[in-house]
């Protein structure tokens, strides 16, 4: 975790999804007027344009697909080869964007049940979602 680039919380909606990171809890979007979900945050409903509340999902999904990337040569993640960058299939629907840890990359498979964990920075100013394998 330390050293990487961290995202720039610019928006409210940022800051609310990080916030829950920090809790601990995963929030995805629901429409209150159909309810879709969808991550990332958005100001309205992808699909009818609606209000959208934030809710907690329960942290768990498959990978849709993923890769393992063995060469880059930027720190920190130079020394994390090889590492898994993967689309999460959230249980709740929506997909998102993460590395997958606690695992050898060469046992990832597409549809292997997954759950989230958080790590943050030394000073605690930043906590982002991570995932790994159900039960590691
Ligand atoms: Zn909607």
């Amino acid at each position: 975790m330390e050293g990487r680039p961290l995202p720039e919380i610019a928006d409210p909606m940022a800051e609310e999804f990080f916030a829950g990171c920090a809790r601990g809890e995963l929030l995805v979007q629901r429409c209150s007027d159909c309810g879709h979900r969808q991550h990332y945050p958005r100001w309205c409903c992808t699909q009818c344009a609606g209000p959208v509340v934030f809710e907690a999902a329960s942290g768990r999904g498959t990978v849709h697909t993923y890769t393992v990337i063995r060469q880059n040569h930027a720190q920190p993640f130079k020394s994390e080869l090889p590492y898994v960058v993967a689309v999460v299939e959230l249980d709740e629907g929506p997909r998102m964007m993460a590395n997958v840890t606690d695992v050898d990359p060469e046992t990832v498979t597409i549809g292997m049940p997954v759950e989230v964990h958080f790590a943050s920075t030394a000073e605690g100013d930043v906590t982002l979602p991570f995932f790994r394998p159900v039960g590691s």
